[in-house]
């Protein structure tokens, strides 16, 4: 096909030269025979670029050619045609992925860099009462939540944000937010039902344990009452074990309460700035009634943080109790570091540390790695899921670190806006 293009396309060109060549030349005139053939040859040309000119332009017809000009315009027709099969392939595959989208229950909504919406689902729309003429609108000017504000503005989208998206229709929104090339990706879910279910748990769970907490005093006075007295032997140690079980189930309802009360807390602004080195200090003096153990505060800087003094005393009382409790006799270690601008705190323990199966489920609700041995610790196994919410509320996580025989570290990074950090020379305070 190739070389009979070749074959074609040079009688093309030579056949005019030298027919005219010829022609005129038996006629005794071979130079101006030359030129004519010359001159037909190259009009022809013309012809046939002129004719591809207009074809490749869409205003004429594919040119019949039987030289490269023809064999070339059929090699393009052909690759045309299959890049438009092509074509349709993807588009098929994209309206296929289209339709797949929009049939989502949960909403999608894709927005530039700057947060310009380039497109939503229809469950978007109907989630975030979008209408299709917001498409290019900035995202924020159509949620307009505080906490999503927030949120957004952050640009630190490694975790969910849970919020109330209006108040009047009371609806509660999921969302999460992933950046894929340049653009973005808001999955947008309605949790309304399930935030009415856990409210209902949270109440229930607050309602019961403060019934519970009147009852329970009595008993406990009571009991205390009867520990006093000079009882026969065998009730003497009946008062004693129920004395030590009201006060497991007193340690419970408290930190039931106290859970739901976190559970339950929105604060509406950051708290306060108060001297963290002087509240770990506090913790760390009221805790060594226990006195078993060797209790040390290392800080390298003078820290101050902004949040809610009482629920970082709490994430410190039960993080040093539990190092006390279940590390054994060795020193526990508590550090207050400065980690470029923001502060670490650190809690470890030399103790026989836990094995790496039970970390990620240490903050679950009375989760506990061997029950029969901590009941005698005396636990209510709730401890740290009280301090996994308290570090919430300041935007941090609690990072577990353990090695079985070694000990334990319990730590969090207060985030730069919370963390204000002086400097001053190294410092250990040992307490005895
Ligand atoms: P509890 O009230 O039982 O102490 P927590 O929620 O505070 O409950 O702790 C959950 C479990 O984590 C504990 O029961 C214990 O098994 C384990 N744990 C917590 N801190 C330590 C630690 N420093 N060393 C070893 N195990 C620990």
């Amino acid at each position: 096909m190739f070389k009979q293009a070749w074959q074609h396309e040079l009688f093309n060109a030579l056949f005019p030269i030298i027919a005219g060549f010829l022609l005129a030349g038996s006629l005794g005139y071979w130079l101006e025979g030359l030129t004519l053939g010359l001159g037909v040859a190259l009009c022809l040309m013309l012809l046939r670029l002129r004719a591809l000119h207009r074809w490749s332009h869409e205003q004429g017809p594919a040119p019949q050619d039987n030289g490269m000009i023809g064999y070339s315009v059929d090699h393009i027709i052909r690759r045309e045609q299959h890049l438009k099969k092509r074509l349709e392939q993807q588009q098929k595959q994209l309206q296929r992925y289209q339709q797949g989208i929009e049939s989502l229950q949960d909403g999608v909504v894709i927005f530039n860099e700057e947060g310009y919406i380039l497109s939503f689902n229809s469950a978007a729309a109907t989630l975030l009462s979008l209408r299709r003429s917001d498409v290019k609108q900035h995202i924020l000017n159509l949620i307009r939540s505080p906490h999503f504000v927030q949120y957004f503005n952050s640009r630190d989208f490694h975790q969910s944000l849970q919020f109330d998206f209006n108040q009047r229709s009371k609806r509660s929104l999921l969302v999460q937010i992933t950046q894929f090339d340049v653009d973005k990706v808001m999955l947008v879910r309605d949790v309304t039902e399930r935030k009415r279910v856990e409210t209902m748990r949270q109440n229930f769970i607050a309602d019961v344990s403060h019934e519970l907490r009147t009852p329970l005093t009595v008993i406990n006075g009571y009991l205390e009452m009867l520990s006093d007295m000079s009882l026969p032997p065998p009730l003497a140690k009946a008062i004693q074990q129920m004395d030590t079980q009201s006060q497991r189930m007193k340690t419970l309802v408290n930190d039931l309460i106290e859970l739901s009360k976190l559970e339950s807390l929105r604060h509406g602004d950051a708290g306060q700035w108060f001297d963290l080195v002087q509240l770990t200090r506090g913790v760390i003096d009221q805790l060594q009634e226990y006195g078993v153990n060797q209790l040390q505060l290392v800080h390298d800087a003078e820290c101050e943080m902004l949040g809610f003094a009482e629920e970082i005393r709490a994430v410190l009382t039960n993080l040093t109790t539990n190092a006390i409790k279940y590390g054994g006799d060795e020193p526990i270690t508590v550090t207050l570091s400065a980690q470029e601008d923001r502060i670490k705190v650190s809690v470890q323990d030399l103790g026989p540390g836990i094995a790496s199966e039970h970390i990620s489920h240490l903050t679950e609700r009375f989760y506990r790695v061997d029950s029969s041995r901590e009941s005698s610790v005396g636990g209510s196994g709730l401890g740290l899921a009280i301090v996994k919410h308290a570090l919430e509320h300041h935007d941090c996580v609690l990072d577990i670190e353990s090695t079985l025989g070694k000990g334990s570290c319990f730590s969090f990074v207060l985030p730069a806006q919370r963390s204000r950090i002086g400097i001053k020379a190294n410092t250990a305070e040992p307490n005895h």
